[in-house]
């Protein structure tokens, strides 16, 4: 490991590396795919017990001794929960049989928040780029919250502004299963389709506007294309991809694809987004010995680079959310391995601070610019077509003892069948 490294990274006497943490030490190097909170949940009955212990060797790529070492500036903490099946649930076709996935999802962010708050020497909460920028001046590792996968909405736009409210950054549209939002691109092997269009319902058009008006980043990671295209089209705002790759490189349904890729750029009617290039092994290839190594992450990022511009890439370990790393970005102590590289491809220091995170703080001001366009909109009235409880006229209990005579008489007027009486 350490000889790939020194082979790739000192070239003719210049040292890369060295340049590279003089670089990641004068601007933040943000990483927008972590899962260390899944790891915490996934390890103890009472997570919050454990959050202490996260600045001391911890199981998995990430602890904040390493993120130091990586010389982090930025992350974005994962909210995940699992698509219904890992957890033996199944809301059905309709999605509306309820399952544990939004008391789930608050329990992740009451994680994430615990975590900042016991760790305030090394980590602090930022939402915005300016917040980024200030915890990097002091000296700390600016904490964010993704939302990974709609499933965690309950099919509710009210349960999305609700975690906008809580900080919520990235929203992104799916994680390996359809929801009553968009379509999946699945885990890798074909995935049988929900809606028609393979794309986003009425509600997932619905849900783009709405997280516009919000300011959470639109992020087409997981998503299936024609989910990726109808989102970029209908999106007034930058969209983002927190971890994929290039699928002319690797060709897995989690890349993305040329043809996507061309929709995104500084060109006329190109979205302004950016692609945030994972670690991923399976993603990034090959599959078989010698593997995925940092130099083949590269490529990525370069494949993506010469398609959308080196102003709209960035980078994404999904550390703790894979059961293996790339050779050479082991862990997050080795974030640095990563910038040396482009910096030996001849990489120029302002490119490489911008795929660092200066163009993703971008798109994030972006995003904020068009929140504010769309400050005076109504928040979206739209409920998933196929519920069955609303109006909630049960809500009344027995004989609709909850409710004044004159809302019975209403119900009894307005939602009674009068051929059932
Ligand atoms: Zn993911």
């Amino acid at each position: 490991m350490i000889g790939l490294a020194l082979s790739l990274q000192v070239h003719a006497g210049h040292n890369y590396y060295d340049q590279a943490i003089k670089l990641m030490e004068s601007s933040p190097l943000i990483d927008t795919h972590v899962d260390l909170p899944q790891i915490i949940r996934s390890l103890n009955r009472s997570p919050l017990e454990a959050v202490s212990q996260i600045n001391e060797s911890y199981p998995g790529h990430v602890d904040i001794p390493r993120m130091r070492e990586g010389r982090l500036g930025a992350t974005f903490w994962s909210v995940w929960t699992p698509c219904h099946e890992l957890v033996g649930e199944n809301p059905g076709l309709d999605f509306n049989t309820p399952t544990s996935a939004v008391r789930d999802a608050l329990e992740m962010v009451d994680l994430i928040q615990n975590m900042i708050d016991r760790h305030p020497d090394y980590l602090q909460y930022a939402h915005s780029s300016r917040d980024i920028t200030e915890a990097f001046d002091a000296g700390k590792i600016a904490c964010l919250i993704g939302m990974e996968g709609s499933h965690q909405l309950g099919n509710s736009l009210a349960v999305l502004r609700i975690f906008a409210q809580l900080g919520v950054r990235y929203l992104t549209l799916t994680h390996t299963c359809h929801s009553s939002f968009a379509s999946s691109a699945g885990a890798g092997a074909p995935i049988k389709k929900a809606h028609h269009n393979n794309g986003l319902t009425e509600l997932g058009r619905q849900l783009i506007h709405e997280l516009n008006r919000v300011g959470i980043m639109v992020d087409l990671s997981h998503t299936s294309d024609e989910t990726a295209r109808e989102a970029i089209l209908l999106s007034k705002a930058p969209v983002v991809w927190t971890h994929s790759g290039a699928r002319a490189l690797w060709d897995h349904p989690r890349n993305v694809p040329d043809k996507i890729l061309r929709l995104i750029g500084d060109g006329p009617g190109q979205n302004k987004g950016v692609i945030q290039s994972v670690f991923y092994p399976p993603f990034i290839g090959p599959t078989d010995t010698p593997g995925a190594n940092v130099s083949r992450v590269a490529d990525h990022i370069e494949h993506i680079a010469n398609i959308v511009g080196k102003q709209h890439v960035g980078i994404a370990s999904d550390f703790d959310g894979m059961y293996a790393s790339v050779e050479g970005l082991e862990d997050a102590s080795k974030y640095p391995v990563l910038v040396a590289e482009l910096l030996s491809r001849g990489w120029t220091e302002e490119d490489t601070q911008n795929v660092m995170g200066g163009n993703l703080m971008r798109v994030m001001d972006e995003v904020d610019a068009v929140k504010k366009e769309l400050a005076a909109e109504l928040p979206s009235t739209a409920i998933w077509e196929m519920r069955t409880d609303l109006p909630a006229v049960t809500w009344g209990g027995l004989g609709q003892a909850y409710f004044p005579l004159e809302v019975q008489s209403i119900i009894a007027e307005k939602y009674t069948r009068h051929d059932e009486l």
